[in-house]
């Protein structure tokens, strides 16, 4: 029973202490609760020491909240103890604040570990045109000193080459970090004019490559950034026309199906196909199959970064090598509206 109880006390109990005094403090509360908070009453009884706990008190309304206490005997002279007193402390915003800094600190450690990987995966790749450089000035050294003017040409050509794999390098690079840092809100915009869009900005490329191309007829509606998007089929699109191989026929589906967690959207093509063991290495960062197919393979870590910053996930279905691909993603964004 209360003998005493100050404003706090009585508050937190959602009454006064005058309401308060004489009545069972646990009567307010959930009986297990009030059960454990005895429990710590008896143990402070019982050890005739100051003990100190930490407590995640259930209210009625079914806040949780946490209390740091200090629960000691009171006794009049060398008498058994009469009772408890307890002095507590709310830490609720503490203890919120330390799960808070443990997830974030987590959570920086698994980004610094990407960013390694990533640095090392980036100053690698950028090295081989370098050295490709570097080699071929040595060579046009010696190619200006004997005046041989067709090494020569083949030396500037392989530099420029060189050159320009290392400007798309850094150009699709920047690409892929504008994707994280730049985003808009997202809008509602129907697939059909996302598809639209990109194919209008890839229309060269795509009728040099003679597939056809069909989008299915109903429209569902992407809740999405929209230039991101255009920038998926884009990439999507351009890969399913470039590694088309010598397909008599090709041809570019897409569209969506239904699947366990909601829409699936696709883009279908019957091109060189991806064996199965590399389905996950084509979206690593410079993740490429065929070395001879000019690229720089950053196009499907794009791609997989848009998805997941629109907490979907991207994947690619293929038979194998000669069975064409379906790279396919689902979004998921506020609401999920995306599952249209
Ligand atoms: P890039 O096309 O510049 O090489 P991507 O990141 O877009 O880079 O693609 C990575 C690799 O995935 C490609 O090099 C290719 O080997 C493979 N790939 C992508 N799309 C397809 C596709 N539709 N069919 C077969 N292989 C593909």
């Amino acid at each position: 029973m209360c003998l005493l109880a100050n404003q706090n006390c009585a508050a937190l109990m959602g009454t006064t202490p005058a309401a308060l005094v004489g009545t069972k403090l646990g009567a307010r509360l959930d009986p297990a609760m009030a059960e454990r908070i005895l429990e710590s009453d008896r143990r402070a009884m019982e050890s005739a020491e100051p003990i100190t706990i930490e407590e995640d008190i259930t209210f009625p309304d079914g806040e949780v909240r946490t209390f740091a206490s200090v629960k000691f005997p009171v006794s009049v002279g060398e008498q058994e103890p009469l009772g408890i007193c307890a002095i507590s402390t709310e830490i609720t915003a503490q203890r919120s604040a330390e799960a808070d800094r443990a997830r974030f600190m987590e959570e920086l450690k698994t980004r610094n570990e990407e960013l390694e990987a990533f640095n090392y995966t980036v100053s690698h790749d950028l090295k081989g045109p370098l050295l490709t450089i570097n080699g071929f000035v040595g060579f046009l050294e010696k190619d200006i000193a004997e005046s041989n003017v067709e090494k020569i040409r083949q030396d500037t050509k392989l530099i420029a080459g060189a050159t320009a794999k290392m400007a798309a390098l850094l150009e699709d690079l920047l690409e892929l970090s504008r994707v994280g840092s730049v985003q808009s809100t997202p809008a509602d915009v129907p697939l059909d004019q996302v598809v639209a869009e990109a194919l209008t900005r890839i229309k060269g490329r795509l009728e040099a490559s003679g597939a056809s191309v069909s989008i299915q007829p109903e429209s569902p509606v992407l809740h999405c950034d929209r230039e991101r998007f255009i920038e998926v089929f884009q990439n999507l699109i351009e890969n399913a026309a470039k590694y088309m191989g010598d397909q008599p026929e090709p041809w570019i589906d897409i569209g969506v199906r239904e699947g366990d967690g909601g829409v699936i959207y696709f883009v279908r093509d019957n091109g060189i196909g991806i064996d199965p063991r590399f389905h996950d290495e084509v979206f690593a960062l410079f993740g490429r199959l065929d070395t001879t197919i000019e690229g720089t393979g950053v196009g499907l870590a794009i791609v997989q970064r848009v998805v997941s910053l629109h907490n979907g996930r991207v994947w690619v279905e293929s038979e194998g090598v000669g069975k064409g691909s379906t790279f396919c993603f689902t979004i998921q964004t506020a609401g999920d509206r995306a599952r249209c």
